[in-house]
């Protein structure tokens, strides 16, 4: 047995029936999968699997342009902005995972309603939930919207800590930055920030996940939500972070078809060639998000730990509340807190890495108790 599968086998969860129904709700199919064009994959945040299947639908004419997310540079600070693709390069273009606070329910929405065609929408659980409503509404809408594609969803994080990794990063004070982005290459990847004059900066990922993770700067409505996956929507997709896909040269996604429309286009995706598909049970799924889905379905924890910081969060799901998931809550929402004022961020700003890498650690270790 390699060292990875030992790892994986220790840390392997026993997930009930009724845990998974809870996290992931009614579905059809789950797989990894990854594109079949080494440009798509080279490019993704995972396995490229989303941009297959939107190409899929645009080449069998299924679609006349998906709403995807892209990365902008507007003042020397970066944008999430909602965009139309129709094109192969405008799907490359978009490609990658946009970790800053995006604005859904008013740009997204407003190219949703005024586009004339079909539509595939690019969202996060949250959104899908909205959009899910405004089609329940709308017949309009329902006949325009032929597949909704959730990512998974840890949190969205405010504009604040992508400037501060941006700061952080400048070669000079007066360099203005002209590109970035958040995660490229194998396994976590790394974060690129290019600056006028051709300084492109390159360090890991954790430069930027090690306060994501801690839940600096976290979003609000991140609080408040407990969908990982995205309850409303045909596909949802994410990564896989299992120790034995570490050397795997191919990053793979993960896969939930969660309606039967949802399933056909996967399985046409692959048909088409665009896309490889394994079928996998849905507790790998699971398996390779773990700590995440426990956490994040446990809005108990919150709720509870929130009374006592002065922070309401109704709980919506009733899951049992250990000490170590009390402990994690209480964490997650100081942190929040603390981000949510200037004299906080500023605190967070001159914290020393090697005190946040700590903090991360205590974290972590409280997340597999
Ligand atoms: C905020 C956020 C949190 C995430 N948290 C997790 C997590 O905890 N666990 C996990 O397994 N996966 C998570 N993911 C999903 C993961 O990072 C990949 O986005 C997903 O696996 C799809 O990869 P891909 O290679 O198939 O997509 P690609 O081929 O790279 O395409 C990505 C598509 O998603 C769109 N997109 C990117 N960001 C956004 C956004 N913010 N809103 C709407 N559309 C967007 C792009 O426009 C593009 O069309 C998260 C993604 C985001 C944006
Ligand atoms: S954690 Fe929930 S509320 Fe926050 S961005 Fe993700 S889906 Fe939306």
């Amino acid at each position: 047995m390699s060292l990875e599968d030992l790892i994986d086998k220790i840390l392997k969860t026993d997930w009930s029936e009724e845990q998974i129904s809870k996290f992931i709700g009614p579905y059809n199919g789950s797989f990894f999968a990854y594109s079949t064009d080494h440009l798509v994959r080279s490019n993704a945040a995972s396995g490229g699997t989303v941009t297959a299947i939107l190409e899929g639908l645009l080449n069998r004419g299924e679609i006349d342009a998906a709403v995807v997310c892209v990365l902008e540079i507007v003042d020397g600070k970066v944008e999430a902005n909602f965009r139309l693709a129709r094109t192969h390069e405008e799907l490359l273009e978009a490609q990658g995972s946009k970790y800053i606070s995006t604005r859904f329910s008013s740009q997204a929405m407003e190219l949703i309603r005024n586009f004339e065609g079909k539509l595939a929408v690019v969202c996060l659980p949250c959104d899908a939930k909205l959009l899910n409503k405004a089609i329940e509404k709308s017949p309009e809408l329902k006949e325009k919207v032929t597949c909704i594609i959730t990512l998974f969803c840890g949190h969205l994080s405010q504009p604040d800590l992508t400037q501060l990794i941006v700061d952080r990063l400048r070669p000079e004070p007066e360099s203005q930055l002209k590109d970035f982005r958040y995660r490229s290459g194998h396994w976590r990847g790394r974060l690129i920030a290019e600056y006028e004059e051709g300084h492109v900066v390159s360090k890991k990922f954790s430069a930027f996940s090690k306060y994501q993770n801690l839940y600096y700067f976290c979003e609000t409505k991140c609080m408040h939500c407990y969908d990982h996956i995205g309850y409303f929507g045909d596909i949802a997709c994410g990564d896989i972070w299992l120790q034995r896909m570490k050397n795997d040269p191919i990053k793979h996604s993960a896969v939930i078809a969660k309606t039967e429309r949802g399933l056909r286009i996967v399985e046409d995706t692959a048909k088409d060639g665009l896309l490889v598909v394994e079928p996998q049970p849905i507790v790998e799924i699971v398996e390779a998000q773990s700590r995440s889905f426990k956490i994040h379905y446990n809005i108990s924890a919150r709720a509870k730990a929130g009374e006592k910081l002065g922070l309401k969060i109704k709980d919506e799901v009733n899951e049992k509340v250990r000490w170590s998931d009390y402990q994690v809550a209480r964490i997650i929402l100081k942190n929040y807190l603390l981000t949510q004022t200037e004299e906080g961020r500023e605190k967070v700003r001159n914290m020393s890495r090697q005190k946040v890498t700590l903090q991360l650690y205590l974290l972590k270790a409280l997340e597999v108790l």
